[in-house]
């Protein structure tokens, strides 16, 4: 197990004559055994952050530290960090088993002992009853859990995993999910994983860092960067999120409340806002309650706002509502569906929900 530090970690490269900055000043700590993701949309620089750690790409500027030992300009070998790709990469011509065993091999290990480690490698993807088969007698999923074996059987302080699930399909990825998290926990190394798929760090994350255009915007556990996002950006990223903007009208101290008034009507939020008055407010769709325009149940919110209803989607589990503010602007309200109260297009509402589901943006 490996603490990592990146310490203002920057790569640029020059285009058309100007320098830009594929990863721009990247600051982090990795815990020992952290599973650690990095998430962005497409080309927010999350593989030449990761090739950095890894040593396979050289920093501009900044350094990399392992259990605080600078290794910035240590080679990819001196590092003992192991890495899987999106595209498996297993040698076609050697069966699963010897996949696994080249790495020990060619370090050297004895051939019995070489036979422990690829045993007991397959064991942990449940791999063991393909060890003579080729990868191409092997579906996707199956390739992904040998190249991982491969890449435990350096035993690696660190494992780096550059959006290894993208190949397979819907529903495999969703099934390698749970596996892929058991098995590097149990492996004790710690790992980042690279993937632009919020769910998938969302359900497999220790903590996560939200990635845009080369730097770090959040670091926090999948539930703080999902109900408290940071920005617009992230609350985006992680998924629907209604905003609207307004300016804080008074806020209490420490663990307080912060009242901000919008176009759309009066919004409380939990927790004391500094800095400027002007505000963005965050309510995810599945923490606002739609109730009817008379409905005295309201009173139980610590905000209300008036709207009507624009469109009605039935999804079978839930109900999607999207409706107007008073302002005009959209909202998306999220119910469990079932036989109860529906309202229909066209309709008055109330929007309601309370102080702890709003995040107040910077
Ligand atoms: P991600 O993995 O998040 O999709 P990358 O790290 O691959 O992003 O790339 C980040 C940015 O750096 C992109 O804009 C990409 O075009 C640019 N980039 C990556 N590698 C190079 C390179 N060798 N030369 C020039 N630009 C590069
Ligand atoms: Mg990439």
């Amino acid at each position: 197990m490996t603490r990592i530090e990146l310490r203002n970690l920057t790569k640029t490269y020059s285009s058309a004559g100007k320098e830009v900055a594929a990863v721009d000043n990247v600051v982090a700590a990795i815990e020992p055994g952290e599973f650690f993701f990095l998430l962005g949309p497409s080309g927010c620089g999350k593989t030449t952050l990761l090739r950095m750690i890894a040593g396979l790409i050289e920093p501009t500027r900044g350094a990399v530290l392992f259990d605080g030992v600078d290794v910035t300009w240590t080679s990819v070998e001196g590092r003992n960090t192991a890495m899987v790709f999106q595209n498996y990469a297993l040698w076609p011509h050697m069966t699963v088993g010897q996949n696994v065993r080249f790495g020990p091999r060619m370090r050297g290990m004895k051939s019995d002992k070489c036979n422990e480690v690829v045993q007991r490698n397959l064991h942990r993807v449940q791999m063991v009853d393909y060890a003579a088969r080729k990868p191409n007698q092997l579906s996707g999923g199956q390739q992904q859990r040998v190249a991982l074996a491969r890449a435990l059987a350096a035993n690696p302080a660190c494992l780096l995993l550059d959006e290894p699930l993208s190949n397979l399909d819907a529903r495999l990825r969703l099934h390698m999910r749970g596996q892929l998290r058991r098995i590097v926990k149990e492996s004790g190394a710690t790992t980042i994983y690279v993937t632009h798929d919020q769910k998938e760090a969302l359900s497999m994350a220790d903590r996560l860092a939200v990635m845009d255009r080369g730097g770090i915007v959040q670091i926090g556990t999948p539930q703080e960067v999902y109900h408290r996002p940071a920005t617009r950006f992230v609350a985006d990223f992680m998924g629907e999120a209604n905003f609207i903007d307004g300016r804080i009208a008074s806020t209490t101290g420490p663990g307080g409340v912060t009242c901000v008034v919008t176009p759309a009507g009066r919004i409380m939020a939990g927790g004391a806002c500094g800095g400027g008055d002007a505000a963005t407010c965050c309510v995810r769709p599945e923490r606002v309650a739609i109730l009817g325009a008379e409905d005295p149940l309201s009173n139980r919110y610590d905000s209300v706002l008036h709207a009507a209803v624009e469109a009605d989607t039935f999804l079978g589990e839930i109900r999607q509502y999207v409706c107007r503010l008073d302002d005009d602007t959209r909202w998306k309200v999220t119910c469990l569906s079932g036989l109860g109260e529906t309202f229909p297009e066209g309709g008055k509402v109330k929007l309601c929900f309370n102080k702890d589901d709003v995040s107040v943006l910077a």
